[in-house]
């Protein structure tokens, strides 16, 4: 049997967000390489396509809140930055985090103080204020919450395309339904197997997501991720009763109106198990009802349209993993289930990395090398 072969000066494992714009600053960055995108599914067969559309820089962490912030002005610039006026659907209503307690009062409060850190305009509100924001919520229990304008929600697949399109423009080659099954170093560069296929690549992005183990693992370098189920309900479209993106850490759940008037709630599964099956199941369905109504009322006669479910990366500190592996020209870009937000940065400052530019250290520090340093980690508070 023959065996087809393919070269490339870098190859990037994996289509969604981060690898998409990975390869697309890659070859912006050095349009004398060529650089070879391999997914195994087709546009959009990923978690990308899964996700709830939220964009905030509302985290209680440096890393996320630094790579949000990054982000931002590529999504408010969506249609210069990478050439596509069919718009994003960027609907810059804000995000408002309730807080039921004081308790988690006192998180927010100590969130917003990073926050301002890094010139998010967030503000702590009282719980008056929280119910003329947004008066279509339950207020019992509420007593404050936090709010940043800037925040809110995007279409995932208008940003797939666009990342897509500015990727292939840019001279970035992309093939679908290719799997691949190993990754071997071989002379300083890599051969990777995908069926009867090999691809010679000098360096190689691996952007799998929570299957970056399954690619590895077996190399001996280990990326402490584990896939957890959370699932998405989406209703007919409702008059407006939402403004504002909502998480309630108390209701274990994330609520927004798109602009098609659709409320979207993501609810995670706290009582399932973390493991890679991402069917989504009827017992979740009740309880995270029963918790959307008991949210937001008018929620009571919605009808449902349809459910998904997907799976989050969970990393030790709830960050993205983006850096060189301990073998030298092998990088991976994880998301730390933040992936679509914060998509644009990630990629950008990787494609630097991967091309040995500098990076500022704050994102150095997201390397893998990070959980083997023994130091301690800087761990996100707020996750729902
Ligand atoms: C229900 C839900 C709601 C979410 N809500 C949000 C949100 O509001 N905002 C947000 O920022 N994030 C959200 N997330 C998280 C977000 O979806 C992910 O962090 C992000 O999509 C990850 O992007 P990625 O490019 O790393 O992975 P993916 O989009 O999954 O892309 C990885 C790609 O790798 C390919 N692949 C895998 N293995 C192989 C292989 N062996 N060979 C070739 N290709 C391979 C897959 O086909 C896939 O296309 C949510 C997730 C879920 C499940």
């Amino acid at each position: 049997m023959s065996t087809l072969c393919m070269t490339a000066d870098i190859a990037v494992i994996g289509g969604g967000a981060y690898g998409l714009s990975a390869a697309l600053w890659l070859r912006r960055l050095r349009p004398d390489l060529s650089v070879l995108l391999l997914d195994r599914s087709d546009f959009a067969g990923n978690e990308t396509g899964r996700c709830g559309a939220g964009f905030r820089a509302q985290w209680g962490a440096a890393g996320n809140i630094r790579l949000c912030q990054e982000s931002l002005p590529s999504y408010e610039n969506f249609a210069e930055e990478f050439g596509y006026p069919e718009g994003i659907e960027f609907k810059q209503d804000g995000y408002l985090i309730l807080a039921h307690g004081e308790e988690q009062l006192d998180q927010l409060r100590r969130n917003i103080a990073l926050q301002a850190r890094f010139g998010v305009d967030s503000a702590l509100l009282t719980a008056e204020e929280v119910a003329r924001l947004a008066p279509g919520l339950n207020p019992a229990g509420v007593v404050g919450g936090s709010f940043c304008a800037r925040d809110g929600s995007l279409s995932p697949f208008r940003v797939l395309d666009g990342f897509h399109r500015a990727a292939l423009r840019s001279g970035v080659v992309i093939r679908h339904g290719v799997t691949i099954e190993s990754i071997e170093p071989r002379n300083g560069a890599f051969r990777l197997r995908a069926g009867g296929e090999s691809i010679e690549a000098g360096r190689v992005v691996v952007a799998t997501d929570t299957r970056i183990p399954q690619l590895l693992g077996p190399l001996g370098i280990d990326i402490p991720v584990q896939p957890y189920p959370n699932q998405a309900f989406v209703t007919e479209p409702l008059p407006p009763r939402l403004g504002p993106c909502v998480v309630s850490f108390a209701h274990e759940m994330f609520l927004n109106q798109t602009v098609r008037g659709s409320v979207v709630v993501v609810a995670s599964d706290r009582r399932r198990a973390l493991g890679a099956d991402a069917r989504p199941t009827a017992d979740l369905f009740p309880r995270a009802a029963a918790h959307a109504i008991d949210l937001l009322p008018a929620l009571g006669t919605a009808r449902l349209l349809r459910s998904w479910a997907g799976l989050y990366s969970i990393t030790p500190d709830m960050l993205a993993v983006l850096g060189e592996t301990a073998l030298p020209g092998l990088f991976v870009a994880l998301s730390g289930a933040k992936g679509f937000m914060t998509a644009p940065a990630a990629g950008r400052l990787l494609a630097h990395l991967v091309d040995g530019q500098a990076v500022p250290d704050w994102f150095a520090r997201l390397s893998p090398a990070r959980f083997a340093s023994g130091e301690e980690l800087e761990k996100e508070p707020a996750i729902v």
